[in-house]
């Protein structure tokens, strides 16, 4: 790449979570045996009329306030005309020249930077339902016509592969926390087209840009634009040009392909759509809503790092997720005394272990009050951090209580200094050549010795006396 820039712009829908669709009453449900989740309004049966869902339209308020959006009073649904089988309308309902909500931005941080990503604009629209191709048919399924989506276009700020996966994974954890979607990529609640052009560095002018549609995971979008840079990096360089054009992403061989040239490009013919009024909402309707907002993952890392100590990165990797969050605050809630080990230990025992396993944090079988146990039973003294570690395992295997599993493990650290005087006696006198080379200078040995103790008493032996009573003994 090296003498190119990378300018990227995402389009993302983005599914509601609501209990009914955009404009019927009937029921929003994954995975529901085909057409039976249909009305006559997405059916699109003739007489029938829309009435938009208020809670879609709360969500995409909500939504918009969460990323940094100015909300119009006033916005209006307009007709994007096409046709395709699973589309019984003709046309989509969606918003055009005057959409719900523009002008934000998401912070995203790249290589501990921060770089802002502005948001053209945020709207609502309504899915289409699904075309299955099997066996020589294809079956259309309407049980998704009609879903409520925010579509999110951002401005083409991001400049790298890894950029447009963070601003995408933050985009994500944002709906979550505000609970309008779960933004499942792999259920299609969340759906990424990428906007791609390169510029020589230094040069203003942006490039001809290739939009890359429907790339369905979060891995595949950044591989698909590493490919893409590769791809268009080559064509310059030869002194090509490229050609503007919608392209598909080939998860198998990791290229992307010409889906369809911008001469085929649809003229959707947008119109307001007269069967539905436009939408008008108050300024004090906005402000309740963005009252009723909780504390957000930007707002939430700041806070970590004032109140709790945490550094940058610990807090970014435990606000990354809002359940991750949760269980922190769980954490440190019943044991307020250590937050920074109780962040240590969620993020390099817990999270790992998780991860191997498969599993969600609120499946952890160790909870909240076990990692607290576990670090005050270290923060007391009564277990090293290293039999800690076995602790932690044992929990995560069968979900006993710490204090359970120190009690009948006999992992109590031994802190009766008369006990460990006595086993390091025995440690010395057993190691008679290694005793004089310390003495005549060798002080390496030390953790030689250190060694042999932990080994003696099974590492339950309290490192600062056993340390102490070495010295005395080896130097006094
Ligand atoms: P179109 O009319 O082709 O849909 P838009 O101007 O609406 O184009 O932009 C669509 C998306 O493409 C936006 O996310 C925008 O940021 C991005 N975009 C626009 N121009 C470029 C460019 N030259 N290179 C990369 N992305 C771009
Ligand atoms: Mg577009
Ligand atoms: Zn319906």
């Amino acid at each position: 790449m090296g003498e190119f820039e990378p300018v990227i712009g995402l389009e993302v829908h983005v599914q509601m979570a609501t209990r009914t669709k955009c404009f019927c009453s009937c029921r929003v449900e994954y995975g529901a045996e085909p057409n039976t989740n249909v009305c006559p309004v997405c059916l699109a049966l003739p007489g029938s009329l829309p009435v938009l869902n208020k809670k879609a339209l709360e969500y995409a308020v909500k939504a918009s306030l969460a990323l940094n959006c100015k909300v119009h009073q006033l916005s209006v649904f307009a007709r994007k005309n096409y046709f395709y089988p699973d589309l019984p309308k003709g046309y989509q309902i969606s918003q055009y020249d005057k959409p719900l909500a523009t002008d934000g931005y998401i912070d995203i941080k790249v290589e501990g930077k921060t770089e802002r990503v502005r948001i053209h604009r945020l709207h609502m629209e309504e899915d289409a339902g699904k075309t299955i191709h099997e066996g020589g048919y294809s079956y259309v399924d309407l049980n998704r016509a009609g879903t409520p989506l925010m579509e999110i276009v951002s401005e083409p700020d991001i400049r790298s592969a890894v950029g447009a996966r963070l601003y995408l994974e933050k985009l994500r954890n944002i709906m979550r926390y505000i609970g309008v979607s779960d933004a499942d990529m792999e259920k299609g609640q969340l759906r990424c087209d990428v906007n791609i052009s390169l510029r020589p560095k230094g040069e203003e002018k942006f490039g001809t840009k290739v939009e890359i549609k429907n790339i369905n995971s979060f891995r595949f979008v950044q591989k698909a634009i590493e490919y893409e840079i590769e791809r268009q990096a080559k064509i310059l360089r030869k002194g090509g040009e490229i050609v503007q054009e919608t392209r598909l992403f080939d998860e198998k061989t990791g290229k992307t392909f010409t889906m369809r040239s911008k001469e085929e490009a649809h003229d959707y013919r947008y119109f307001p759509d007269p069967d539905l009024i436009p939408v008008r909402i108050t300024s004090d309707y906005i402000q309740k809503i963005k009252n009723s907002l909780p504390e957000l993952p930007d707002e939430k890392e700041k806070r970590y790092v004032e109140q709790f100590k945490l550094t940058e990165y610990d807090a970014e990797v435990l606000v990354a997720d809002k359940e991750r969050a949760d269980y922190f605050e769980k954490v440190v809630k019943i044991y307020p005394e250590n937050p920074k080990s109780i962040a240590n230990w969620i993020i390099n025992e817990l999270l790992g272990k998780l991860n191997e396993e498969g599993l969600d944090i609120n499946k952890s079988p160790v909870k909240p009050e076990h990692i607290a146990q576990i670090v005050q039973l270290i923060d007391s003294g009564a277990i090293s951090s290293k039999i800690a570690k076995q602790v932690f395992d044992e929990v995560f295997k069968t979900g006993k209580e710490p204090k359970q599993i120190v009690e009948e493990k006999g992992l109590k650290q031994v802190s009766d200094e008369g006990e460990i005087r006595k086993i390091v006696e025995e440690v010395l006198s057993n190691h008679p050549e290694e005793v004089k080379r310390y003495r005549e200078g060798n002080t390496k040995l030390m953790g030689f010795f250190v060694g042999q103790v932990m080994k003696a008493t099974k590492g339950k032996a309290n490192p600062k006396l056993v340390n102490k009573i070495l010295s005395e003994l080896l130097n006094g």
